[in-house]
């Protein structure tokens, strides 16, 4: 059963035109194929924490472990800013018994598997956005995929029946 699950959703994933080059990256396959059967709930971690759009470009830097967000250009540290939206946003999600998070893959924020740019050991570094890592460390048995995971339709099915079950758990927990 998925009728009436709610799931988050990166908000250029859903059109919304939330990039740093203002436009969006809209997955209607996707939507097509979840429409009936969730309530998509779109957010954007950069829009949200006040970056404006357009904005610089940025990406992850330093520890894979623990990375900074840095623009690339003029090479602002928006780490702190964005870990401050991060907590708040996070302690309201706790309360709207999400079924799972759709995330935009690649993105310093959202994506699931970011390259992270700067000295370290290893050649090839990689780290969740600053956003799915809080997500994976507040929440750790929410579902969550990135777009590119999901345009696989056996994927994706799994993935809606395990955020069902999450929903449904977490509005028994609620009680
Ligand atoms: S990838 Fe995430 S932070 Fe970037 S525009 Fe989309 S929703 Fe916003």
């Amino acid at each position: 059963m998925t009728t009436h699950i709610t799931i988050g959703i990166s908000a250029c994933l859903f059109g919304q035109n939330t990039r740093y080059d203002g436009g969006h990256r809209l997955e209607q396959g996707l939507l097509d194929l979840v429409a009936g059967n969730v309530v998509l709930m779109p957010l954007c971690p950069e829009a949200e924490c006040g970056l404006g759009i357009p904005r610089e470009p940025m990406q992850l830097e330093g520890n894979p472990e623990n990375p900074k967000l840095l623009t690339m250009a003029t090479r602002q540290d928006l780490t702190d800013r964005m870990r401050i939206w991060i907590g708040q946003r996070l302690n309201r999600l706790a309360g709207e018994a999400v079924g799972g998070l759709i995330l935009k893959a690649r993105s310093p924020s959202c994506g699931m598997r970011v390259p992270v740019h700067g000295p370290w050991t290893g050649e090839n570094a990689y780290s969740l956005g600053l956003f799915a890592r809080a997500c994976r460390q507040r929440f750790p048995t929410l579902p969550i995929a990135d777009e590119e995971e999901l345009r696989d339709p056996a994927t994706l099915a799994a993935f809606l029946k395990r955020a069902a079950d999450h929903a449904q758990n977490t509005r028994e927990d609620q009680r």
